[in-house]
């Protein structure tokens, strides 16, 4: 995409690119010297200029794309219109716990229980950094181990992801590389960034292409690491591991026909409700309104849990049908088979190739967000002598552990 002020800077590249190829030529052959050196100012001058429209091109490119970034996908006409205040209530799950001592949030029990060390994170990496030491790291793995294994058994392909994306694909998926409040770390001196949701590449996993109606939906459950700058979110509840730079995400993700995407978005909210209440974890579900549904979704529902130590509920997972929005920037489309109106039966083979094609629908959902479930499940499950329970669907995936207890 290119404006009529990137065009200009672009032609205007050219054309000094053009005479610094004609002067370079001219160079090739024997010259006197005081036109070799004339040639040479003339070669400098036109590489100064070049350097310059050549940084502000890419300036204007970036600033151009920000802004098409910024042209959101439709709405479903059920999205609740207003800020993240208007979101509406669509499901609640169980109830608060209620405990009979004083409840501790999620730091102090990891401090208590030698969890987490943030202090050596910081020197090592930065603030916002962690590490997971004895039972968190079993309980890391459990989760991310339990999620894949359930949601496999529905029909989703197991995936671990690459973690470094084309920023090209980035874009395509609906996120914004650049820029000032990038959320995306990018790789010095590469077209490549770190990926923020295992959502970018597995989005990307059928780009360009077009899929055998007969093999969707596509279902995928994938696994990776998150990177997020989270510029912008100083201010906002960042305590220990609720917002962190780096986290393991377990996402689902579907390619499937248009007519098929609402009915899917359904699936994988009733996926979220089933592994959360099998935790025992006391939630509710919200329709997010409009200011909060970000350019590719066209509706989105988030699960917010109960978090006893931090006072409050906060969001787990996410769940949005993107509809077309990154499979036409991505071009995924499959071609639908023709009815035929005479037996009202899909044609299949010859008759089938004049269908026009068109572009599937996609969808994401978090089945598991590793640092926000191991607040939760800390905050909720733990007892007046110091230790946390395991919820009962984890055991087998911790060797049969049931109880954290203080050392
Ligand atoms: P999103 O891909 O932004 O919809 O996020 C999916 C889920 O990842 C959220 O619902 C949170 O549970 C979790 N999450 C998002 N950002 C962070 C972060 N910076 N630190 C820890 N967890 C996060």
């Amino acid at each position: 995409m290119r404006s009529s002020l990137t065009s200009k800077r672009w032609q205007e590249v050219e054309r000094l690119r053009a005479e610094r190829n004609i002067v370079a030529n001219k160079m090739k052959g024997k010259l006197e010297p005081s036109i070799r050196q004339a040639l040479v100012e003339e070669g400098k001058s036109l590489k100064e200029g070049l350097v310059a429209l050549e940084e502000d091109l890419v300036q204007l490119t970036d600033k151009l794309q920000q802004e098409a970034q910024c042209i959101p996908n439709s709405m479903h006409p059920d999205v609740p219109i207003g800020g993240e205040e208007s979101s509406v209530v669509r499901k609640t799950i169980g109830s608060p716990k209620e405990f009979n001592f004083e409840v501790k949030d999620h730091l102090r029990l990891g401090k208590e229980l030698d969890l987490f060390d943030f202090d050596a994170a910081a020197e090592v990496s930065g603030s916002k950094f962690y590490y997971l030491k004895n039972e968190a790291v079993l309980l890391e793995m459990a989760l991310i181990n339990w999620a894949i294994a359930d949601v496999s058994k529905r029909g989703f392909t197991p995936l671990i992801t690459p973690e470094i994306v084309r920023s090209s694909v980035v874009e395509k998926c609906g996120f914004q590389p650049r820029g000032q409040n990038t959320q995306v770390y990018s790789i010095e001196d590469s077209d490549q960034c770190l990926i923020g949701t295992a959502e970018i590449p597995v989005g990307g996993i059928h780009m360009d292409s077009i899929l055998p109606e007969s093999s969707l939906p596509l279902k995928y459950v994938a696994y990776s690491h998150c990177f997020r700058t989270e510029a912008g979110a100083a201010g906002t509840a960042t305590r220990g591991l609720y917002r962190v730079h780096q986290f393991s995400k377990v996402e689902m993700f579907v390619f499937c026909r248009p007519e098929d995407s609402n009915m899917y978005h359904e699936e994988l909210i009733s996926i979220e409700e089933d592994l959360f209440s099998s935790l025992g974890l006391h939630f509710k579900v919200l329709d997010m309104a409009s200011g909060d549904l970000g350019a590719p979704a066209y509706r989105k529902f988030d699960v917010e849990a109960w978090m006893p130590g931090l006072g409050r509920y906060g969001e787990i997972s996410s769940a949005s049908n993107c509809t077309d929005y990154q499979s036409r920037r991505l071009g995924i489309r499959y071609r639908p088979s023709v009815m035929d109106l005479s037996t009202t039966k899909a044609k299949k083979g010859k008759g089938s190739s004049s269908a026009p094609m068109q572009f599937v629908h996609t969808l994401n959902a978090t089945a598991c967000a590793v640092p926000r479930m191991i607040v939760c499940l800390l905050e909720n499950f733990q007892q007046e002598d110091g230790s946390v329970i395991i919820p009962e669907p984890l055991r087998p995936y911790m060797g049969g552990l049931q109880l954290i207890s203080p050392k």
